[in-house]
């Protein structure tokens, strides 16, 4: 009764999951490798296909990414990774530690 129509199960996330994470594990966000988890590049509150394969791809998850310690994840979100990206670099860029 709670579960929203459409809502993936976790065993359908768990298929995607590996099967996305069998062909890359390079984060999207970073571009790290020993992405744990996958997330729909465009979210699908804003339209994007839930189980279309296209539309998903590594990430890390609630532990982060090892090399640069970034929690994609939650930094990304429910942006689409194009507005993610274009925040991160000019983080990168212009702001500094
Ligand atoms: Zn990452
Ligand atoms: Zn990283």
């Amino acid at each position: 009764m709670a579960t929203q129509r459409g809502e993936l199960t976790s065993y359908d996330y768990r298929q995607m999951r590996a099967r996305t994470l069998a062909a890359s594990d390079v984060c999207i966000v970073c571009g790290h490798g020993a992405a744990d988890a996958v997330d729909h590049v465009i979210p699908v509150s804003k339209g994007g296909p839930r189980r279309d394969p296209d539309n998903l791809a590594p990430i890390h998850g609630v532990d982060g990414c090892p090399v640069c310690l970034r929690k994609c994840n939650s930094e990304k979100g429910d942006r689409s990774l194009a507005e993610v990206t274009q925040l991160v670099t000019s983080v990168d860029w212009f702001a500094g530690p």
